[in-house]
């Protein structure tokens, strides 16, 4: 706050020289002083020629005859009244008298005033061009961080974090060691300075970062990573310096940079490439971190669901060194988180979490809050006492599908074409055994979707065999086998599932190394999507005649999947036709439905 003071400093002396010059200025102006006995001469004599009386401060002013001008303070009140009132005896020819004047510092108040709206003026010009590098500009410079719930009132806990017990094992050593540090140190231990949690959205990193602070019971610094970013230069680069500040004032701590990737991303890549501002504040971020020292009693925790994306210098040791990778959850964790989501909610008895678990395979945590919310909300809808399975099994299928579009007027050419696309994806499916059981069949519209058929894994797998992404190929294009086999013409409703297709079959030839004549070799990087910029300046790195190779290789893995769901459907067709024909009928089949005119026919 230096700054501040020495510009109201130089402000005061400013106003000061400027008034001191105006009343010079003023008694300059002025005639020439005489004393009151040359006056009284002048008066005796007659040669006054007018006066001008002011009372406040008995002054007389005027010019004599001869056109000199003078001026003199009058001793005393009786005189001053004589002289005013009996100009005749000197023969004075104009008399004015002067009102009372103003004192004399509200006679400048105006003048005052005016400076100081220029001062005030000029100096919010000077604020405002100097950006964040300037002393009159603090505010900018200053880093957003919040300190996270100081009296803990909306404590959350790890309790409140279900099924992430890895996570939270590793998370607990850094809450223990904020807790009680001595033991640590004593035994020489390294605390890592920065911890990365990395994961897909909604897999609870957030919720994750807000139950250490709450555990911790440290001072706890929140921040967003694109809160750094800020149209004026330099002003992402001083905040994070005023971050650390702040930090070391008030370690131990920790500091939370969520969604690092704003500010993280690798240093030379993006449109315009270069000296940007973020890499200034993304440098300056490097910097800090190594700035203080091991067991400082910071701990820095990011979370990002880009890590492929964060500068390299980012994670290497000393920085972000420990990565948690926060994944979805298997069904035990969403079974876990079910249960927590659904402490508040009035279920059925003899609804069993575990069903639901098994029924939302894919799903995050926050699907599952969500899930959890839907069937609520739907409940009330139905104005139900409690939340019975039939609204958490509508609500799955909407946060999958979008809501029933029951509405939606479809003709009778567009329901049969649904029905044999949604009877031929199902028909290849349960002919396939690698692939998931069908769960659920309908030509409801729903979405985007015409109609859908969802399947379910018995047991998840992380792993994807060739044949059992052959065949997954296979159950995506059976919708547009069948609409081809029996009505004769092909659909866009297909379209989804030709795309699906297709990037399965690209993946398996470019980056899982699965095509014969190609073998185990990765043509891309990565990571899935374009990332604007560090792909686009970069040129593929292979030739042309291994391209035509795999996109070669692409087609040959979909043309086999296309003939292998035809010879299937053909052989099938009595199946198929009657699984359709179901359809129509009753618009929706369960799995035991299905099951059953699957093996009648
Ligand atoms: P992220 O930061 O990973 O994108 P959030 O932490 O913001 O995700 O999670 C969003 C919401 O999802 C949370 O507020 C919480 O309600 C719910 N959620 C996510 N994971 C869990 C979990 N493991 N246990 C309980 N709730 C969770
Ligand atoms: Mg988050
Ligand atoms: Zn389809």
């Amino acid at each position: 706050m230096k700054k501040k003071s020495s510009v109201v400093g130089s402000t005061i002396i400013f106003i000061i020289v400027v008034i001191a010059a105006l009343s010079l200025f003023k008694t300059n102006q002025t005639s020439k002083t005489i004393n009151f006995n040359e006056f009284q001469n002048d008066w005796t004599n007659k040669t006054i020629k007018s006066f001008t009386v002011e009372e406040d401060k008995m002054l007389v002013s005027g010019t004599l005859k001869n056109g000199t001008t003078y001026e003199t303070v009058v001793p005393s009140a009786r005189l001053f009244q004589f002289i005013k009132d009996h100009p005749k005896s000197a023969d004075v020819q104009e008399i004015y008298l002067k009102p009372a004047t103003l004192p004399i510092w509200l006679q400048y108040l105006p003048t005052v005033l005016m400076i100081l709206m220029f001062v005030w003026f000029f100096s919010s010009m000077i604020k405002q061009s100097n950006g964040a590098g300037g002393g009159a500009a603090m505010k900018f410079g200053k880093s957003k961080a919040k300190l996270v719930d100081p009296n803990n009132k909306k404590k959350v806990s790890f309790d409140d974090v279900a099924g992430a017990d890895e996570e939270k094992a590793e998370l607990a050593e850094i809450v223990d060691f904020l807790k009680q540090p001595k033991q640590y140190i004593d035994m020489g231990a390294r605390i890592p300075k920065g911890v990365l949690l990395v994961g897909p959205p909604g897999t609870g990193k957030t919720l994750l970062a807000r139950a250490i602070s709450g555990e911790a019971g440290v001072p706890f610094f929140s921040i967003s990573g694109s809160d750094f970013v800020e149209m004026y230069v330099g002003v992402g680069a001083s905040r994070v310096r005023d971050l650390f500040e702040q930090a070391k004032k008030n370690s131990p701590c920790i500091v939370f940079i969520d969604e690092i990737d704003a500010v993280g991303r690798q240093r030379g890549a993006g449109i315009g490439g270069g000296n940007d501002e973020r890499e200034q504040t993304l440098n300056q971020l490097l910097v800090e971190m190594d700035g203080f020292g091991e067991n400082e009693g910071i701990i820095m925790i990011a979370a990002t669901n880009r890590a492929d994306v964060l500068d390299p210098a980012l994670l290497r040791p000393g920085r972000f060194d420990r990565q948690i990778l926060v994944g979805v959850p298997d069904t035990k964790g969403r079974e876990a988180i079910l249960a927590v989501h659904s402490k508040n909610k009035h279920l059925e008895p003899e609804i069993k979490l575990s069903v639901l678990a098994k029924r939302t395979p894919g799903f995050t945590g926050a699907d599952l809050e969500n899930l959890m919310n839907e069937s609520a909300l739907l409940a009330v809808r139905r104005a139900k006492k409690l939340i019975g399975m039939d609204e958490l099994e509508e609500a799955v299928t909407r946060i999958v599908a979008g809501p029933e579009k029951k509405s939606r007027i479809v003709s009778e050419e567009d329901r049969r074409l649904t029905a044999y696309h949604e009877a031929g994806h199902a028909i290849v499916m349960k002919l396939l055994p690698r692939l998931d059981p069908v769960h659920q069949i309908s030509i409801v519209p729903r979405g985007m979707a015409g109609g859908y058929t969802m399947h379910l894994p018995d047991v998840e797998s992380s792993y994807m065999s060739r044949s059992r992404l052959e065949d997954e190929i296979a159950g995506l294009l059976g919708g547009r086998v069948a609409e081809k086999l029996v009505i004769g013409d092909i659909s866009t409703g297909a379209s989804n599932d030709i795309e699906r297709a297709t990037s399965i079959a690209r993946k398996m030839v470019m980056s899982y190394g699965m095509s014969d004549t190609l073998g185990p070799i990765t043509f891309e990087s990565g990571s899935d999507d374009v990332f604007v910029g560090r792909d686009m300046g970069k040129s593929k790195s292979y030739s042309e005649e291994v391209a035509n190779k795999i996109d070669e290789e692409i087609k040959k893995v979909i043309d086999e999947a296309y003939n292998k769901a035809l010879t299937l459907l053909t052989d099938n067709r009595s199946k198929l036709n009657a699984v359709a024909e179901e359809l129509l009928v009753k618009e929706k089949l369960e799995a035991a439905d299905f099951q059953e005119i699957f093996a009648r026919s």
